[in-house]
């Protein structure tokens, strides 16, 4: 058999741990391993909260992530995939030929949801539009009111760091549904005790639109925004759907339990822009905490089917997920197998120093990608055992 060229689309969180893997589980005669990515550096989108508020974080160069791997690394911008053509077109104009492709392009900012969105509210789309944000909010008078709209994850992060970083103004999150909704009573009390320490208002009500100035509600009501951050949900990378790949509404391509495309055998996706049916059917949520899961699996799947081996589905379960709410207070929520919340919870500190091993646990399997174990070979049988998802 000819050499096969994998080519691994996105260097963020699965997309670089998924490259490094694989490039240790397939034999150097039967693939190469390229990756290409827009940045040299990672793009640490679960610190950009962090960012937003003037915060700063280490930042991961990709090359010296790979360092002393076989992967080849490609720094471009991908316009287009050729599925037909089996290619990747680069927007400085190169074209990239592959056998297997394995998709992480991560997700966007779902700005069209809302009249207004993209002409008036900051989201955390890329580096600079976040560095942006921080210069905006930097430059508020005492007092401005600035609002960030989605009370999910991201909303809860992004509005307590920056209420906890700029205490002169006035920060209020606005959601369909109560912050937090779906953890547990004893996590919603103590995110609501966090809101009133940092001074959070909250209102909920669905988003009409936004404006320069204000946050219309669906009701009428207004919410005065000097600045407003959108966070109300994300969206695939729309490269994916557009590429021809079947998809959802949310355009994550439609994978089996081994993170292969429906439609296009040939493809692997993996991370947010994936929408990998759970153990019970239901796809499993976008986060880092799946994504990690599927930076582990998809290589040992994507070499067993090289090597002719039949490819075991993935078996994962969570155990957890930290929100951090400024920077010496998080909210670990224990959750069962399949994501529900549990009642337990850690808070504080402790949790804020489990918040940073996770940052930390990023980073090191970035550079240290695995298999860890003596065996680098697909047919060796690591299936079976679940894997835990947590972050
Ligand atoms: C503020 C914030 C906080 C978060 N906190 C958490 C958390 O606490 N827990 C959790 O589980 N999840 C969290 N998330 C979600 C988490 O960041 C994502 O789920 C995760 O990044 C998905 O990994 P990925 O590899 O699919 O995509 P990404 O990590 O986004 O990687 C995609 C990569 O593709 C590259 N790319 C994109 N387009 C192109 C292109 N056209 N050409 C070339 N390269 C391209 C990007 O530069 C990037 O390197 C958070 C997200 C945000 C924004």
């Amino acid at each position: 058999m000819d050499t096969q060229r994998i080519i691994v689309l996105g260097g963020g969180y699965t997309g670089i741990v998924a490259a490094g893997r694989l490039a240790r589980q397939v034999r150097a005669d039967e693939a190469s391993v390229t990756l290409i990515t827009a940045h040299p550096t990672r793009d640490e989108r679960m610190r950009w909260h962090e960012l937003a508020a003037g915060g700063r974080y280490p930042l991961l160069s990709i090359a010296d992530a790979l360092a002393g791997s076989p992967v080849a690394l490609e720094i471009g911008r991908v316009e287009r995939i050729d599925l037909d053509g089996h290619a990747v077109q680069l927007a400085d104009g190169r074209s990239e030929h592959y056998d297997r492709l394995v998709v992480a392009l991560g997700s966007v900012i779902d700005f069209g949801a809302v009249p207004g969105a993209r002409e008036h509210a900051h989201g955390l789309t890329d580096v600079e539009s976040v560095r942006a944000a921080a210069a905006t909010l930097g430059a508020l008078p005492d007092g401005a009111p600035v609002t960030v709209i989605g009370g999910g994850l991201t909303g809860i992060e992004l509005a307590t760091e920056i209420a906890e970083s700029h205490p002169r103004l006035a920060v209020t999150i606005v959601g369909s549904r109560e912050p937090g909704h779906w953890l547990s009573d004893p996590a919603r009390r103590y995110l609501a005790r966090a809101f009133e320490r940092l001074g959070i208002a909250h209102r909920v009500g669905r988003v009409a639109r936004i404006t320069g100035d204000a946050v219309v509600l669906a009701d009428g009501a207004q919410v005065p925004s000097a600045l407003t951050f959108w966070a109300g949900g994300f969206r695939a990378n729309p490269i994916v759907a557009a590429s021809g790949l079947e998809a959802d509404e949310l355009g994550r391509a439609h994978v089996d339990a081994t993170f292969r495309s429906l439609s296009h055998p040939d493809v692997w996706v993996i991370g947010d822009a994936a929408r990998v049916p759970g153990p019970d059917g239901v796809p499993l949520k976008m986060g880092c905490r799946t994504g990690a899961f599927m930076a582990f699996a998809a290589p040992h799947t994507i070499a067993q089917q090289l090597s002719g081996a039949p490819a075991e589905p993935f078996a994962g379960r969570y155990f957890a997920e930290c929100i951090s709410l400024g920077r010496g207070d998080a909210l670990l929520q224990w959750l069962t197998a399949d994501g529900a919340p549990t009642d337990r919870i850690l808070t504080g500190r402790a949790a804020r120093v489990v918040k940073e091993y996770i940052h930390r646990g990023n980073l090191f399997v970035a550079r240290h990608p695995g298999p860890y174990g003596p065996h680098r070979r697909a047919h060796v049988r690591t299936g079976g055992r679940r894997q835990t998802i947590g972050a």
